[in-house]
C-alpha cells in the first residue's frame, strides 16, 4: 500500500525538478499560486502539456 499523505513535492511546471518554493506564499505544489493558475488556465494548461511532451 501507497501512503498518499504527503503530496508530490515535484512542480508540476517544471517537470522532473522537485519544488524549490519559488513562490514565498507556497508551501508546495499543493497550495503554489503559479501552478493554481496555469491549471485553471484552459492555454496554459495546454502548453504545458505540449512542453512537457517535448522533453
Ligand atoms: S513554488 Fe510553485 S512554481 Fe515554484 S517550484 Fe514550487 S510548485 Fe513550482
Amino acid at each position: 500500500m501507497t501512503d498518499k499523505r504527503r503530496p508530490d513535492p515535484r512542480c508540476p511546471l517544471r517537470p522532473g525538478q522537485p519544488c524549490t518554493l519559488c513562490h514565498p506564499n507556497a508551501t508546495g505544489p499543493q497550495d503554489c499560486p503559479v501552478v493554481y493558475l496555469v491549471m485553471s488556465d484552459d492555454e496554459l494548461r495546454e502548453g504545458l502539456h505540449q512542453f512537457r511532451h517535448r522533453t
